[in-house]
C-alpha cells in the first residue's frame, strides 16, 4: 500500500513536471517572434493578457505578402500595413509588416485562447500558425451601493428607450470600416490629463449585480473641451438615456472611441475629425453624480481600457527593434 502510494506520487510528480514543461513554452512563446512559414514571423506585444486589455499583433515577412488573415474572438482580425521606410521607426524598413490590435473584452472568461494566423506570400505557398494566449481575470474593484429604488429600476418606457439605444450602439460597433482612419498615437481626450479611474468596476446596487463600468472616468469642470483621441469619423452624436449627450468616433478597423455625459456636442454624424479636434464639452448629462467625461473604447465589440491604446501604440512607434541602415 505504502509502495503503491509513493509510486503514484512519483508518477503524479512526473506528470506535473511534464505538464509544466509543456505549458512553459506556450506561455513565453507569444512575446518572442515565432516563424509562420518561410521568412515570416509573428509576434505579440505581451505573452498573455487580462480582461479589458489590448494586444498588438505583428506579422513580419522578408517578402511581400499578398494576404494576411487571423481569427480572434470568432472574428476576422483587421490588419493594416506599416508603410516601408516609415521615418518614425525602423519597423517597416524592409519586407512587409502588418499590424493589428486585439481586444480582450472586460467580461471575457479567463482561460487560454487560440489565435490562428494565415499568410500567403505573393510568390509562395500559404502558411499558418497558432498562438496560445492566456487571458487572466482583471483586477477590478467592486462597489456596493444602497440607493433609492427609483435609481436602479427605470420605468418600462425608460427601459425600452435604453434597450433601443444599446442595440443602436451595438449595430455601430459591429460595422468594421475597412480603412485605417488614423495615423500615429492615440491621446487622452482632456488636455493635461494622463490617468482616469473606475475602468471595469463591478457595481452591485441594492444587492443586484449591475453591468461593469466599461470606460474610464475623468472628473472635470463642466465646459472643459473634449478632444478627439485620434482622427476618425463621427458615428453617433446624440443624447442617450444612460450616457447623456454622447459622441462615438469611428477610427476604422473596428476601433471606436466613446465620449459620454457632455454638456454640449460640437460635431454631427459623418463629420471627419482630426486628432485633437474639439468634439464637445464636459458635462453632467445622463446618469451621473457630478460632471466628468466617460471615455470608452471598443475594438471589434470588445470593451477595453482606452488608456491602454494610448500606451500600446506609443510604445510600438517609439521602440525600434533593429537599427535602420541610413
Ligand atoms: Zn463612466
Amino acid at each position: 500500500m505504502a509502495i503503491s502510494t509513493s509510486v503514484r506520487h512519483f508518477f503524479f510528480r512526473v506528470a506535473l513536471l511534464t505538464l509544466g514543461l509543456f505549458l512553459f513554452p506556450l506561455l513565453v512563446e507569444a512575446a518572442v517572434p515565432r516563424t509562420c512559414g518561410p521568412g515570416v514571423t509573428v509576434k505579440l506585444s505581451a505573452p498573455s493578457s487580462n480582461q479589458g486589455s489590448l494586444l498588438l499583433l505583428e506579422v513580419r515577412s522578408s517578402k511581400p505578402l499578398s494576404e494576411v488573415t487571423a481569427e480572434w474572438n470568432s472574428k476576422n482580425v483587421p490588419f493594416w500595413q506599416v508603410p516601408s521606410g516609415n521615418s518614425n521607426s525602423s519597423k517597416g524598413a524592409a519586407g512587409d509588416l502588418r499590424e493589428a490590435i486585439l481586444g480582450v473584452d472586460l467580461e471575457k472568461a479567463p482561460g487560454t485562447y487560440s489565435l490562428a494566423v494565415r499568410v500567403q506570400s505573393s510568390d509562395g505557398k500559404p502558411a499558418s500558425c497558432t498562438l496560445q494566449i492566456p487571458i487572466r481575470a482583471g483586477k477590478f474593484a467592486t462597489e456596493r451601493l444602497q440607493v433609492g429604488k427609483e435609481f436602479v429600476e427605470p420605468d418600462a418606457e425608460q427601459i425600452k428607450r435604453a434597450n433601443e439605444e444599446r442595440d443602436k450602439l451595438r449595430a455601430i460597433f459591429d460595422q468594421i470600416t475597412p480603412e485605417k482612419l488614423w495615423d500615429g498615437d492615440f491621446r487622452v481626450p482632456l488636455d493635461g490629463v494622463t490617468t482616469g479611474s473606475n475602468f471595469g468596476k463591478r457595481r452591485v446596487l441594492n444587492g443586484q449585480p449591475g453591468s461593469p463600468h466599461s470606460g474610464v472616468d475623468f472628473p472635470s469642470l463642466t465646459g472643459t473641451p473634449i478632444h478627439a483621441a485620434q482622427s476618425g469619423r463621427v458615428a453617433l452624436a446624440q443624447e442617450l438615456f444612460f450616457s447623456g449627450n454622447t459622441v462615438v468616433v469611428d477610427h476604422g478597423l473596428g476601433i471606436y472611441t466613446f465620449y459620454g455625459h457632455l454638456s454640449e456636442i460640437d460635431v454631427k454624424v459623418g463629420d471627419d475629425l482630426q486628432i485633437g479636434q474639439v468634439l464637445g464639452k464636459v458635462g453632467a448629462t445622463g446618469r451621473v453624480t457630478g460632471p466628468h467625461l466617460h471615455w470608452g473604447l471598443t475594438v471589434e465589440r470588445a470593451r477595453v481600457n482606452p488608456l491602454q491604446l494610448v500606451k500600446l501604440l506609443d510604445n510600438s512607434s517609439k521602440k525600434p527593434e533593429t537599427p535602420t541602415p541610413q
